[in-house]
């Protein structure tokens, strides 16, 4: 593959490799993770650390019987966890003088379209402050994460993430290496493949093996997370987590475990994931000069071209953009609900805070979170 410089890098942690195959976390394994992570940022890469290992932790750490359900006991043990987990990266990361914060989604937080911008723009600046981010799943709340079903893990979480802060590159870092051309338990001389451009067929590929212990994942998981930050513009790694710098490796284009080349720009692999599957609640008319801005020179769309609002939306929904005559020129995501820019339309953008004592940004609609009919639409 090209040797290419990634510079905003989503690197995704399992369990089994944490804990390097034992009952616990293993401190030596995150500091050399953590270390590759902070010699990243030094050379101006932006990195968000996914990680599992809460459960691990907390089944370690707890010297008690945990007399409830699988799932709750699960719950119980994560939200035990977490603490030692994240104290492990923010001391470690100490070392290296780089500052971690703590994020804890759920898929479901993703699909809101209000609180999937928050989490954007919160990630976006913890970033441009030169933090790392360190996300795992809010397990607590998030049942069908760590429920045992085969889909709900980390791995779909690290794709999503990547997707929401539009990252050039995922690497999902294992124990047990990239996707192989056999299973190697029954297969010793198998090899890893490099590349893989048809994820069908590498999905078909690990339909009947799974090799996970202690993580929910297993390579099926991995494939799919693949297939989703490929679709939205992401390159993704697949590979061993103890291999040497695997990850500055990675980071650097080089040819490191399996390599998923993404096949969509990111910016429209992202518009297509933001707007796939959802229905337009409301409709922003705009006057003849933003449609012009919008159409031909990539502009966002400001209240100072709005004219009129039908409502009702909420703040994240995905709006019609229609023109004077009516017609549909475009769909976007809208910054702001029906209310606020019913009030803050025709007015500059620098009024926003005056007119609603609060401002979610210039844009009624980001030129991002934007998608325009072709030829002007119907
Ligand atoms: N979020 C879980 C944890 O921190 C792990 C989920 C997974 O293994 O994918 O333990």
């Amino acid at each position: 593959m090209a040797p290419k410089n990634y510079r905003r890098v989503v690197a995704k942690f399992g369990t089994n490799l944490l804990t390097a195959g034992s009952d616990r976390l293993d401190l030596r394994t995150i500091a050399t993770l953590v270390g590759q992570v902070a010699r990243l940022r030094r050379d101006g890469v932006e990195v968000v650390v996914v990680t599992s290992g809460a459960i691990a932790a907390g089944r370690h750490i707890l010297d008690r019987p945990v007399e409830s359900s699988a799932i709750v006991r699960r719950q119980v043990y994560a939200s035990v966890g977490q603490g030692m987990l994240m104290r492990s990266y923010s001391d470690l990361f100490a070392w290296h003088d780089v500052i971690v914060a703590q994020a804890l989604l759920t898929r479901r937080d993703l699909s809101d379209r209000s609180a999937y911008l928050n989490a954007r723009s919160t990630l976006a600046s913890l970033l441009g402050l030169g933090i790392v981010p360190v996300v795992n799943e809010n397990d607590v709340v998030a049942v069908d994460e760590i429920a045992e079903a085969v889909i709900g893990d980390n791995d779909s979480l690290s794709a999503l993430v990547a997707n929401l802060i539009e990252a050039d590159l995922l690497a999902i870092l294992t124990d047990s290496g990239g996707l192989f051309a056999s299973d190697p338990r029954t297969d010793p001389a198998t090899r890893v493949i490099e590349t893989v451009t048809r994820i069908e067929e590498a999905a078909a590929l690990v339909q009947s093996r799974r090799v996970s212990r202690s993580g929910t994942g297993g390579m099926a998981t991995k494939i799919e997370a693949a297939r989703l930050a490929t679709a939205s513009g992401t390159d993704v790694v697949i590979a061993g987590g103890h291999e040497n710098e695997v990850l500055l490796r990675a980071s650097r284009g080089e040819s490191v475990g399996t390599f998923f080349p993404s096949s969509v720009s990111r910016i429209e692999g992202r518009k297509r994931f933001l707007l796939s599957g959802l229905s337009a609640r409301g409709e922003i008319v705009v006057d003849d000069g933003a449609s012009g801005a919008l159409l031909s020179q990539g502009k966002s769309l400001l209240p100072a071209g709005v004219r009129e609002v039908k409502g009702p939306f909420q703040r994240g929904d995905t709006v019609i953009i229609a023109n004077g005559a009516g017609r549909r020129i475009g769909y976007g995501i809208t910054n702001y609900d029906e209310k606020d820019v019913r009030a803050i339309l025709g007015r500059r953008s620098t009024e926003i805070e005056s007119v609603l004592g609060y401002d979610y940004g210039a844009e009624v609609v980001h030129r991002n979170n934007l998608v325009l009919l072709e030829g002007g639409g119907v």
